[in-house]
């Protein structure tokens, strides 16, 4: 019996946006089972902590049955190794993600050869959206409901009391 297509789509969700959740509902439909994977990165400081960011990914794929979601720290190839992931899930937005993303795609092939970076090119409805673009406008009181899972627009509006 093979093992299942598993795939790991690694980043910070900080927070979980409706971008980041077209992608993982899309990835669900290529593999069998998606792990969405929180990096734990000391180098910076987050809105939300990890375990906070896990929960409220969590709360937002309830829907989607075969996505877990889970922490890391290191690097994102030796996660996935350890997982038996076949492939990374990265998203797509505008061509200033491409040069970056590319460059980590190779990078990773150098340490770990069997493992592929798929590519999800972004809903056009949300290419122009951010975790830091969600963090800006919760800051300010703006709106967001339409930006992010319910879930998250509530821990933002906890976040920014309005005066
Ligand atoms: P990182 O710090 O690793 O870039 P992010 O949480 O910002 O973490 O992004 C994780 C992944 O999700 C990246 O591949 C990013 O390109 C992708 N992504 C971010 N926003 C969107 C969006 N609106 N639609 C689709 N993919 C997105």
């Amino acid at each position: 019996m093979t093992a299942p297509a598993l795939a790991v789509y690694p980043g910070s969700f900080d927070p979980i946006t409706l971008g980041h959740l077209d992608a993982i509902a899309r990835g669900c439909r290529l593999f069998e089972r998606v792990i969405v994977a929180v990096l734990r990165n000391p180098n910076k400081t987050p809105l939300f902590a990890v375990a906070e960011r896990v929960e409220l990914i969590r709360g937002a794929v309830q829907h989607l049955p075969n996505v877990e979601v889970d922490a890391f720290e290191g690097l994102t190839v030796t996660y996935a190794r350890q997982r038996g992931a076949r492939a990374l899930l990265r998203g797509l937005r505008a061509v200033s993600d491409f040069e970056l993303e590319l460059q980590m795609a190779h990078t990773n092939k150098t340490l770990a050869e069997d493992l592929e970076t798929v590519f999800l090119v972004t809903s056009t409805e949300y290419s122009f959206l951010s975790s830091s673009v969600v963090r800006e406008i919760a800051r300010f009181g703006g709106p967001v409901a339409h930006l992010v899972p319910a879930n998250v627009a509530i821990a933002l509006a906890q976040r920014f009391p309005k005066a």
